[in-house]
């Protein structure tokens, strides 16, 4: 596996050889969310740069990315058996933020108003500022995003029509634990009894989208926290919201896609899910 620092070796390397690119962006502690974006996009493509970049701009809080669990060896380890097609691509913040680390503006409109960009003021800013330097110094022709941060990948999609980038964005399935729980680098953060709880949140969510009182948001939203809040969790927030415009809702609508989108706290470590919402 060849490992780069710069976009300029990454770039020098591919035009070389000018084949068809795809890039898996990341913030490292990689785990098997990612490595199926990245199984996929080799499958897809000639050379896949898979970036570790722990991007400052999009935490909220000093403490949340001074404890992100990360450990390059341990990544470059899980990801060399993966293909010989990889490109583990570390950039250094000079690479991304060359004048000063500091997050671009951006109006995505409604899609990113609710749900994270509520909670996480700016959050989507630094994402799309990491994602818009990385699509033009890589030049991908696709990149892989997880379903996991579904309104992040609304937005990049919407960001790359704004900017014209011209890249092929693509969705990828949420990988789950055994219990259920959705894989998250943040999982590591959990005491034993937290990891424990945790997998109630999707539990609870399944048993809701086959449920009856699914027209009714406040009702599911009371019937979702009084069976979260049971074990160590605390809810930050739940929401559906149409699949096209992420627009919380409070009544459904028989023709409309909707998905679940929740927020809850396992002590300090926050985890968000969604799944998607069956007939009503
Ligand atoms: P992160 O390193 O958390 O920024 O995630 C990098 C990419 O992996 C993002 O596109 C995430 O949505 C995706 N991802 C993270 N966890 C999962 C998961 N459990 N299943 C699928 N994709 C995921």
């Amino acid at each position: 596996m060849l490992t780069f620092k710069t976009s300029e070796e990454v770039l020098t390397f591919l035009r070389l050889k000018s084949k068809h690119i795809g890039l898996v962006p990341t913030m490292g502690a990689l785990h098997r969310g990612h490595t199926s974006l990245v199984n996929k996009a080799c499958n897809e493509n000639d050379y896949v740069v898979v970036s570790i970049y722990l991007n400052p701009t999009q935490f909220n809080h000093a403490s949340d990315l001074e404890n992100y669990p990360l450990d390059l060896e341990r990544d470059k380890k899980l990801l060399k058996p993966l293909s010989d097609q990889i490109i583990f691509y570390t950039p250094e913040h000079k690479e991304i933020y060359p004048k000063k680390i500091q997050r671009n503006a951006y109006d995505f409109g409604t899609i990113s108003t609710h749900m994270e960009g509520f909670y996480r003021p700016g959050h989507f800013d630094g994402v799309a500022t990491v994602v818009e330097a990385l699509f033009k110094k890589i030049k991908p022709q696709k990149a892989y995003f997880g379903e996991k941060d579904f309104q992040q990948l609304q937005i990049i999609k919407v960001l790359n029509i704004q900017k014209k980038l011209n890249v092929n964005v693509i969705g990828c399935p949420i990988v789950r634990e055994k219990d259920g729980l959705a894989m998250s680098s943040r999982n590591k953060l959990l005491s034993p009894n937290e990891r424990k709880a945790a997998p109630i949140i999707y539990s609870t969510l399944k048993d809701l989208s086959q449920k009856d009182i699914k027209t009714d948001v406040s009702q599911m939203r009371q019937f979702f926290k009084e069976k979260v809040e049971q074990h160590l969790l605390k809810v930050e927030y739940f929401f559906v919201a149409p699949v096209c415009n992420l627009i919380p809702v409070s009544k459904l609508d028989s023709n409309i896609k909707y998905r679940f989108f929740v927020a809850v706290f396992a002590g300090k470590t926050r985890l968000i899910d969604t799944v998607e919402l069956v007939r009503i």
